[in-house]
C-alpha cells in the first residue's frame, strides 16, 4: 500500500511512523524546509539551545512519551524541576493554588488572595444554587461563571486555558476541552462537589512519576528523531514539498496481473510534480485541509473551514545573570487577561528547565507569550516593540530591569485551533463525511486536543484507519 502522508508536523510524523511500521510504503510531503510545525527548536545568546515553540508534554498521557522513547530520546527525557508557577492577580504573585481541575476549584478558600473576599465568598455559593443547564455543550466560562462567580473564571480559568488555547473561555467548549468537567457537571448539582470528586478519582501519580516532561535539548528535538525513525522504517520524507492539489480516482477496472494497481489518489506539490497513491493521510492545519479537499470531499472541506485559529507569539530573552539584581523565581507566572497588561504568561526557562540553565550558567533566559483568539491586533507590532512591552510587564511583575543580551521572536500566525461550543459534534461530523471517503484520514490539532500526546494518538489512529481496509483484506484471503 502507497501512502503518502501531508504535513510532517507532529501528527504527520506519528502516523508515518506507524505506516511505515505496519507495512506501508510511505511518503511525507511537509510543504516548510523543516519538519517538526509547532516543534522547533532554536538558540539564544549564541548557542544556548531553547524551545521556541511547544516546551513540555504530559506525561500522564502515554502517547508522548512512548514516541520519544520509540525514536530513541529515552534518555533525554526529563521533568521540569520542581519550581513552582505562580499568577501575577491584582498586583500580586499569587502561587498557583493546589486542587483544581483546569482552574475550577474544589474548595474555594484553596484561592484567597488570588481572588477577592467577595469572589471566594461567592464561589461558595455554589453548593446552595439550583442546578445550571449544561445539555450538549456549554462555553467552560460561562458555566463556572454561572457558579462560582466570575472572579474564578476571569482569575484562573481563562489564564490556564489561555496558555493551552489562546482562547476565549467563554467561547471554549467545556465538553471538548475539560471533558471529565463536562460529565461532573452534567452528573452533578454543585460544582465544587463534582471537582473534589474529580481529585478523589484521579489516580495519584506514582512516586516519581511527573505529570508533565520535556526533552533535553528541546522537545523541538523529537520530530527530527521521529522522523530519523520513520526513515530507518523505511518511509521518505521530503521537506520543502507543499502539495498544492489532490485528485480522487474512483476504483477502476482491475490491473492486469503481476502490474501495478491504478493509484487511487493523485497529489500534486507546488513544483507541479505529480504522485500517485493508495491512501492519503492529511495531517495539515484545518484550513490547508478544507482548500486540498474542496472538489473532493465538499462536506468534509465545509466542516473543517469552519474551524478557527489563533495566533500568539514568543518572546525568549537571555539576560546576564551578573546585570539582574535579582533573579526571579519559580518557573514563571501566568498572567489573567483581566489586569489588562499585554504578555499573558511568561516562563523563566532557566528555572524549569535544568539542561536550559547548565547550558550558560551565566544566563538566565525567558520568554513571555503575547496574542490570544480575538485579541490579535498586538501582534502587528514589530518584533522590537514586542520585546519592549514585554519587558515592561515583566518589570512591574517581577522588578526585572536588566537588558537583555539577546532576544528571538517567535511568531506562531494562526497556530492554535480553537475548540468553540459544538466542537465535538463538528469534529464528528466531519469524521463521519471522511468515513465516505475511500483511502483518506485525517490528524492533528483540529480534531480531539492540541497538545503532543494528543496529536500523536490523532497520527497513530489515521494510521490505523489507513491500514485497517488492507489488514481485513489480508485476513479474508
Ligand atoms: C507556540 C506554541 C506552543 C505550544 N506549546 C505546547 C506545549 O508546551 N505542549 C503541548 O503539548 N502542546 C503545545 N502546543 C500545541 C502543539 O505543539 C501543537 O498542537 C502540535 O504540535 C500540532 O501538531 P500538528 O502536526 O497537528 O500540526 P503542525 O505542527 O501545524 O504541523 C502541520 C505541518 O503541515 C505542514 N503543511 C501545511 N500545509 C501543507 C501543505 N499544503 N503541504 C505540505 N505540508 C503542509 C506545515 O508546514 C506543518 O509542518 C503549542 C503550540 C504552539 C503554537
Amino acid at each position: 500500500m502507497r501512502v503518502i502522508v501531508i504535513g510532517g508536523g507532529i501528527s504527520g510524523l506519528a502516523a508515518a511512523l506507524r505506516l511505515s511500521s505496519g507495512g506501508a510504503s510511505v511518503t511525507v510531503l511537509e510543504g516548510s524546509a523543516r519538519v517538526g510545525g509547532k516543534l522547533l527548536t532554536g538558540s539564544v545568546a549564541g548557542s544556548v539551545a531553547v524551545d521556541l515553540g511547544a516546551e513540555s508534554m504530559l506525561a500522564r498521557r502515554p502517547e508522548g512519551v512512548d514516541l520519544a522513547r520509540e525514536a530513541g530520546l529515552a534518555e533525554s527525557l526529563g521533568p521540569p524541576t520542581a519550581a513552582s508557577a505562580a499568577i501575577w492577580s491584582r498586583g500580586e504573585m499569587c502561587p498557583m493554588p493546589r486542587g483544581h481541575v483546569m482552574g475550577v476549584p474544589g474548595e474555594p478558600e484553596a484561592l484567597r488572595g488570588l481572588l477577592s473576599d467577595e469572589g471566594v465568598a461567592r464561589a461558595g455559593q455554589d453548593v446552595s444554587l439550583p442546578p445550571t443547564e449544561v445539555g450538549e455543550d456549554v462555553a467552560i466560562g460561562g458555566y463556572v461563571a454561572e457558579r462560582l462567580g466570575p472572579e474564578v473564571v476571569d482569575r484562573l480559568v481563562e489564564p490556564l486555558l489561555g496558555g493551552v488555547y489562546a482562547g476565549d473561555a467563554y467561547r471554549i467548549s467545556m465538553r471538548a476541552a475539560v471533558p471529565q468537567l463536562y460529565e461532573a457537571a452534567r452528573a452533578g448539582t454543585s460544582l465544587l462537589a463534582g471537582v473534589r470528586g474529580l481529585l478523589q478519582r484521579t489516580p495519584a501519580a506514582p512516586c516519581g512519576s511527573p505529570v508533565f516532561t520535556g526533552i533535553e535539548g528541546g522537545v523541538g528535538r523529537l520530530p527530527g528523531a521521529v522522523a530519523d525513525a520513520c526513515r530507518a522504517a523505511g518511509a521518505v520524507i521530503r521537506t520543502g514539498t507543499p502539495v498544492r492539489a489532490v485528485r480522487a480516482h474512483p476504483a477502476g477496472e482491475p490491473s492486469p496481473p503481476g502490474t501495478a494497481a491504478p493509484a487511487r489518489w493523485t497529489v500534486v506539490t507546488g513544483s507541479g510534480e505529480t504522485l500517485g497513491a493508495d491512501a492519503l493521510v492529511l495531517a495539515v492545519p484545518a484550513r490547508q485541509a478544507a482548500r486540498l479537499l474542496a472538489d473532493e470531499a465538499p462536506a468534509t472541506a465545509e466542516g473543517l473551514r469552519a474551524v478557527e485559529y489563533a495566533s500568539m507569539a514568543l518572546v525568549t530573552m537571555a539576560f546576564r545573570r551578573a546585570d539582574m539584581e535579582h533573579v526571579p523565581g519559580g518557573s514563571g507566572f501566568l498572567v489573567p487577561p483581566v489586569e489588562g497588561r499585554t504578555i499573558k504568561a511568561s516562563t523563566f526557562s532557566s528555572n524549569k528547565w535544568g539542561w536550559v540553565a547548565a547550558q550558560d550558567p551565566e544566563l538566565f533566559v525567558l520568554r513571555t507569550s503575547v496574542g490570544r483568539y480575538g485579541e490579535e491586533s498586538v501582534l502587528e507590532r514589530e518584533d522590537s516593540e514586542l520585546v519592549e512591552l514585554s519587558l515592561r510587564d515583566l518589570a512591574a511583575a517581577t522588578g526585572l530591569a536588566a537588558a537583555p543580551v539577546d532576544r528571538v521572536v517567535s511568531r506562531w500566525n494562526g497556530a492554535l485551533p480553537q475548540y468553540p461550543v459544538g466542537h465535538t459534534a463538528r469534529i464528528a461530523g466531519i469524521r463521519a463525511a471522511v468515513e465516505g471517503v475511500p483511502g483518506l484520514a485525517l490528524c492533528g490539532a483540529a480534531y480531539e486536543g492540541v497538545g503532543i500526546p494528543a496529536c500523536i494518538a490523532s497520527g497513530e489512529r489515521a494510521a490505523r484507519e489507513t491500514l485497517a481496509p488492507a489488514a481485513a483484506g489480508s485476513a479474508r484471503e
